[in-house]
């Protein structure tokens, strides 16, 4: 492919992931906080392993158009993410973010079905959360995200969970899935969790904020 020389390419240094990742370069970035959209690793830009496009431009003949891929992961290891990640690209969807209210920890979801649980040794969904008291579910809830007509839809529905999941104060019964918009609560386990729906663009916002990928 040929480089963008706008851009940056960074190597996510979570091993299992390793996935190629690229954004608009701005000042001081290299300071800037940033989350792999596969894996949800997180750090600094610098903690990220910066390739340099040259190296990009010799190891493969990829389009522009497919940056996120990268040329040396076997194409099985890579599909699935890489492409959930083009999409978030090609439409320009809102940034959907789910945060436990009660311990800051947040996390973005991507286009289609994100399973959510409790993080252990022996994880079960995608979007891990940490839960000391265990209340929560290793497949808590399935948020599904997707494009309609009047912007992005955000659909939850508890996923058969030990303690459930409570909308408004109600349990919600398993297999029932309920419209969240942005601003939205719901609890897991212990702890209250909120949904946002960002409609601002992809690319950096403020330097505090996390990078958005595309
Ligand atoms: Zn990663």
């Amino acid at each position: 492919m040929t480089p963008d020389p706008t851009k940056a390419y960074v190597r996510c240094p979570n091993k299992d992931c390793a996935k190629v990742l690229s954004f608009k370069v701005f000042p001081n970035y290299k300071d800037a906080p940033i989350e792999c959209p596969h894996c949800h690793t997180r750090g600094k830009v610098r903690d990220f392993i910066e390739l340099r496009p040259r190296v990009l431009a010799d190891s493969t003949r990829q389009p522009v158009q497919a940056p996120l891929q990268s040329p040396s992961l076997p194409p099985q290891s890579q599909k699935p993410s890489a492409q959930a990640t083009m999409r978030l690209h090609e439409q320009h969807e809102a940034v959907v973010t789910l945060e436990n209210v009660d311990t800051g920890e947040s996390h973005n979801l991507l286009p289609g079905d994100n399973t959510v649980g409790r993080r252990t040794a022996t994880p079960r969904a995608q979007i891990l959360f940490d839960d000391p008291e265990h209340y929560m579910s290793r497949c808590q809830v399935v948020i599904t995200v997707r494009s309609v007509a009047a912007g992005t839809e955000v659909l939850l529905r508890d996923a058969g969970s030990a303690n459930g999941t409570f909308v408004n104060e109600v349990r919600l019964p398993e297999g029932t899935m309920v419209r969240l918009t942005d601003g939205d609560t719901f609890v897991m386990g212990k702890h209250l969790y909120r949904l946002t729906i960002s409609r601002q663009p992809m690319h950096v916002r403020r330097a505090s904020d996390t990078i958005l990928l595309h």
